[in-house]
């Protein structure tokens, strides 16, 4: 059936055509007074507006309220409460105060809070933020809410994201006041994350307790086919996803996300997902109940939707591409070039902003994206390497390197710099030569992140992004405040800003061996694994930055170290309990039960009088019993080291044994598993293999 789309979008959303055709004039002025400029919102207006939206959402079907929040686990969290309040004996009202919308005391001291909370004090606080709208799911009304300790701490990924918002939207209005511009009044940035996600048929995945446990294979042997065939891009979406992606854009479209595009992927049944872009906590929430959909929906269609970064091994993972930029509430893009010379030198401060940021904080950069699943991604030829560099196009580089050596580009008898005289080129939008191999490039209006894997919360990678380039937006305002001749100091800005740091730009392969050479040689940081990225959160520079900009206290810094540290090494404990469960219960009894077919059948053979001499039976049951032995020892080693963690006193030391010790036991154990699986028959091995879950579809 044809779904009238203009109709159904945002019809689950309290958006702002809601508010204004519910909320009495004067309550919708103050709420949007809220929203847009950050003012605090009293009780009367409060409870005016959660009357209205009380009684949207009861005719919309919902019975229940929650405070909907984004605790340290990376996904969403809600508490459900209905809207019943006793009315006398015997009867009740469907009631909803605007207390009950402002302010929320979920009892959720069991989420991750890196010892931010003594458990005496343990509950948090939420409390509503306006500027990301409410909307109804699964019959609950659900309030986008931030988490907060009674102490004031953030506990969630939003608040210090709200907190990055605002101060680069401070700092980026200072610069447009310096080049004249006295219309804007608020500066955003705008996210369009492109999600990619894999589907296996439902009954193959609960199969495979490594699926089932931990969202990735922990074994399995690469099926005759795989990706090379590179048939599955852009080809035709097999008939039952599509289904499932019909179902999925209407509810994402009712719930007011803009699902634009969608494709198959690289690998066979991997597919991607991009709504159009939207400003950044906006985005961040869509984005969750994006992946929320994506794996409730898929189910509904026998399918699970694994958002691991690397489900498969051998095969190209998933990733999360996070395109970045800068907006005026007038609606300019300030990565837009412009087209006169004076937009384009503000576009080019905020160029130069953005190539210092990402130099100066490589190593924030690169633990914004650093999982332990993503360490599978990073560097292996499918995604960008664990080096941060940027891509600007040939164009813009000969653009900065003219401004480098103070030359004229394009005409000859004008220096470039001389404003009223020089214009950009018109830089290319279209997608067909870009860099692809890039961690972070320039993509015409906009930077494209290219380094977040698949199942992250964008909320901590723009959070970084945020406050590392308002830091910088920052010291560039002061500096050109200060001045009396505003254009030798922007051009000597410019000019000294690129030379310093034009090794973070990089316009050639960043999937080659040279380019991780070169690196070196320019001095950039190489951070292979998690373990080697988490560490820089909290030196005296990080904690330091965070603090000046308002983003992150100490103490919340050192609590998110330590949430990201045990995360990593709780998760690899799962992955390792895993596979010695896998192996021992599962992989090495039913290669036994072969190895007695096998056997059985020599003897029968034997006692026939038949020869034996290289057959079949002889040759694989020498081979499997050598590789059955190699598993069992492997498997013995692995479960023998994994209690060993207990023994370590600190986060820091558990997670270097989880790197140097845990995972080169679990690629110890996996490959004779793997080549055991090559060599067992079909009917004895004991759970679907990748043939299975990559052309089961
Ligand atoms: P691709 O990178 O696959 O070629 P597109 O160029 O269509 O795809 O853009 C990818 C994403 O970038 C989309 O989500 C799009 O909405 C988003 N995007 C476009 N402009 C901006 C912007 N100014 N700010 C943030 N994201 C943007
Ligand atoms: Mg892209």
């Amino acid at each position: 059936m044809a779904t009238n789309v203009t109709e159904i979008f945002g019809a689950n959303v309290f958006d702002d055509s809601t508010m204004r055709e519910r909320l009495p004039k004067e309550t919708y002025k103050e709420l949007k007074k809220t929203i847009d400029e950050g003012k605090p919102l009293n009780r009367k207006i409060a409870n005016a507006v959660a009357h209205a939206m009380k009684v949207w959402a009861i005719e919309k079907g919902a019975t229940h309220f929650t405070h909907w929040f984004q605790p340290m686990t990376g996904i969403t969290a809600e508490k459900h409460d209905s809207f019943i309040t006793p009315d006398g004996p015997g009867k009740v009202i469907m009631g909803f105060q605007g207390k009950e919308l402002i302010k929320g005391e979920p009892d959720a001291s069991s989420f991750p809070n890196g010892g931010l909370r003594a458990t005496f004090e343990a509950r948090g606080y939420t409390a509503w933020d306006p500027t990301s709208n409410a909307f109804i799911k699964e019959g609950v009304l659900c309030i986008p809410t931030a988490f907060c300790s009674f102490t004031g701490h953030a506990l969630d990924k939003k608040t210090p994201l709200l907190r990055s918002m605002e101060t680069i939207g401070k700092q980026s209005l200072r610069i447009l006041r310096l080049f004249g511009d006295t219309e804007t009044t608020s500066v955003k940035t705008t996210v369009g994350p492109e999600q990619e996600y894999f589907l296996v048929d439902r009954d193959y995945y609960l199969k495979r307790k490594d699926l089932v446990y931990t969202g990735r294979t922990l074994f399995g042997a690469m099926s005759p086919k795989g990706q090379e065939m590179e048939d599955h891009y852009f080809g035709t979406i097999p008939s039952r996803v599509k289904t499932f992606m019909d179902e999925l854009n209407e509810e994402l479209w009712k719930l007011g996300v803009m699902a634009k595009t969608q494709h198959n992927e690289v690998a066979p049944a991997q597919f991607e997902l991009a709504p159009i872009f939207s400003t950044t906590n906006l985005a961040t929430d869509q984005n969750q109940l994006t992946m929320e959909l994506i794996q409730r929906i898929a189910k509904k269609h026998n399918m699970i939707a694994l958002l691991h970064e690397k489900p498969f091994e051998g095969i190209n993972g998933s990733g999360k591409h996070n395109n970045w930029s800068l907006s005026t509430n007038l609606g300019d893009n300030l990565l837009e070039p412009g087209d006169t010379p004076y937009e384009n030198l503000q576009f080019l401060l905020f160029l130069a902003a953005i190539v210092k940021a990402v130099d100066d904080h490589q190593d924030l950069l690169r633990l914004s994206v650093a999982t332990a699943g993503n360490d599978h991604r990073l560097g292996a030829n499918e995604a960008p390497p664990a080096i941060i560099s940027i891509f600007t196009g040939d164009e813009l580089a000969e653009v900065i390197q003219a401004i480098i050596n103070d030359e004229d580009y394009g005409s000859k008898d004008k220096v470039f710099m001389n404003i009223g005289a020089a214009v950009l080129p018109n830089l290319p939008l279209d997608t067909t030569d870009r860099n692809r191999t890039s961690p972070f490039a320039f993509t015409g209006n906009k930077f494209e992140f290219r380094m977040p894997g698949s199942n992250q919360s964008i909320a901590g990678i723009n959070m970084i992004l945020n406050t590392a380039i308002a830091d910088v937006l920052e010291q560039f305002a002061d500096l050109l405040e200060q001045t009396d001749d505003f254009e030798f100091t922007l051009h000597q800005l410019l000019r000294e800003t690129f030379i310093k740091h034009e090794r973070i730009i990089f316009n050639g392969n960043g999937y080659s061996d040279e380019w991780v050479e070169e690196a070196e040689r320019r001095g950039l940081l190489n951070l292979k694994t998690t373990v080697d990225a988490i560490p820089y959160l909290k030196t005296p520079e990080n904690i330091a930055l965070f603090e000046r900009q308002s983003v992150l206290t100490g103490e919340e810094v050192e609590s998110r170290y330590e949430i990201l540290m045990e995360e990593y090494v709780n998760l690899l404990n799962i992955e390792a309990g895993t596979m010695v469960n896998m192996a021992d219960k599962e992989i090495l009894p039913a290669v036994s039960g072969f190895e007695k077919e096998l056997a059985d059948s020599i003897l029968a053979k034997v006692s026939t009088g038949l020869a034996v001499g290289t057959d079949y039976e002889r040759e694989t049951l020498e081979k499997s019993s050598a590789l059955l032995n190699q598993a069992y020892k492997a498997c013995r080693v692995l479960d023998a080291d994994k209690t060993r963690l207990t023994e370590f006193d600190t986060i820091e030391e558990k997670a270097l044994f989880v790197k140097d010790v845990i995972i080169p036991d679990m690629a110890a154990l996996r490959e004779p598993c793997d080549e055991l699986e090559t060599i067992t028959g079909d009917k004895a091995w004991p759970f679907p293999t990748y043939g299975k879950l990559l052309f089961g579809l």
